[in-house]
């Protein structure tokens, strides 16, 4: 919600919902900007801000939006009501700025929505046990609409954001991606994870725990459009077992362009030596994701894994303080390799898509360094200058463009 005429914007929208007879909770988030302009704030006076005090601060952009969207609905003649999230009952742990949602009591919000109530609750925050007021991570909302909607048994928790959907790939990279109507939750956790940052990655997981029907759609249409047309449209993430999916074996090609890659050589091949590498990483806070330890020739082998670009240089130095006491003959690193992959729970029951993607990769002559799989997801790391043209050769070759 960027004004107040786009606050007036969801009032109609949500009063459409209301007027054909749902009962609506409403979870805004902060209007554009502001949670940004409060932690700026905050950092004005603290370059480190103290967790709780942030949250403090962070935590009112989502309170002045509910108390407009009430009014904006009161002032149409609703009947609506704001509540904070603790008011709400929203209980999470205590780990400012990252909190995790523990439990919902929503005894008040289903007792109003029980007398024709439209019930408007802050996103992104919540109470710990102790009274603190927490918030729940950037893009945060989210996680707490759909929570909302868990602890109602809400038929469908509607997203409405900037973006329409979720497409096969990132249309900026490929001007043929495609819209898709559906996806399951694990579709939608690896390409949340792999970089398609439409919604908290955390939602996603809420949505499959609790399976909650979640459907992403626009925030840009017409207020006023056709409730069935609203209804359908965008991407819906669903259940497999409970859906005829789109028949493709691959929903989407995703890929994260800020990758790095670190190795390090001719360590001895005994007992711990995974740990004893990725222990002090860990330790340091970088991430690691794909990993791999090679075959072991006359009792030393080479050890390779990924970590964000960001954290690359971080990495290099832990490793390199740490060579001499793994045994190490050297360090090596590239901080700039990406990692693309195929994404889709077809790959359970169709073989040969691994072979596919690695043909298609060979004939555009894109070397690949590395390999991972699950269940359904085939990604591997290249080199940077390639991976628009590894996304698009393989968006073609697995037929995202045609429906
Ligand atoms: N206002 C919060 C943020 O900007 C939460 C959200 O928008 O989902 O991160
Ligand atoms: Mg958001």
């Amino acid at each position: 919600m960027g004004s107040t005429d786009r606050i007036k914007n969801v009032a109609a929208r949500v009063a459409k919902w209301h007027d054909a007879g749902h009962q609506i909770v409403v979870v805004p988030s902060a209007m554009s900007g502001e949670t940004n302009r409060l932690i700026a704030l905050a950092k004005e006076i603290m370059p480190q801000p103290d967790p709780r005090e942030l949250d403090m601060i962070a935590s009112t952009g989502e309170q002045v939006s509910v108390g407009l969207l009430a009014m904006a609905l009161l002032a149409i003649g609703k009947d609506a009501v704001s509540y904070t999230g603790w008011q709400a009952g929203i209980r999470t742990d205590s780990s400012f700025t990252k909190a995790r949602i523990q439990s919902i009591d929503d005894t008040r919000v289903r007792n109003d929505l029980s007398q024709g109530k439209i019930v408007i609750i802050t996103g992104f925050q919540g109470m710990d046990e102790d009274g603190n007021i927490s918030t729940l991570g950037r893009g945060g909302s989210d996680t707490s609409a759909v929570a909302i909607a868990a602890a109602l048994k809400a038929d469908e928790c509607l997203i409405y954001t900037d973006v329409d959907g979720v497409y096969t790939t990132d249309p900026r990279v490929v001007d043929e991606a495609r819209r898709l109507s559906k996806i399951t939750f694990e579709e939608m956790l690896e390409l949340a994870s792999l970089g398609s940052k439409v919604l908290q990655t955390r939602s996603v997981e809420f949505a499959g725990n609790y399976q909650v029907p979640t459907r992403v759609l626009s925030s840009l249409t017409d207020p006023l459009m056709p409730l069935e047309e609203e209804a359908n449209s965008g991407t819906l993430i669903s259940f497999e077992e409970e859906s005829n999916m789109e028949q493709a074996v691959i929903s989407g090609i995703a890929f994260h362009r800020d990758e790095a890659k670190i190795t390090v050589l001719g360590v001895p091949d005994k007992p711990g030596v995974a740990y004893h590498i990725l222990g002090p990483i860990a330790d340091a806070n970088v991430e690691v994701d794909m990993i791999i330890q090679n075959q072991s020739v006359d009792g030393k082998t080479d050890f390779t894994f990924t970590v964000p670009r960001n954290d690359y240089v971080k990495a290099m130095s832990v490793l390199e303080s740490q060579r001499e006491s793994l045994g190490a003959t050297k360090v090596i690193g590239d901080a700039k390799v990406s990692k693309v992959s195929a994404v889709g729970v077809g790959m359970r029951s169709h073989v040969g898509v691994a072979s596919q993607m690695f043909r298609t990769l060979s004939e555009e002559g894109i070397n690949i360094m590395m390999i991972s799989t699950s269940e359904i997801k085939i990604s591997v790391l290249i080199d940077e200058k390639y991976m628009e043209l590894a996304v698009r050769a393989l968006h073609k070759a697995f037929n995202l463009e045609q429906a």
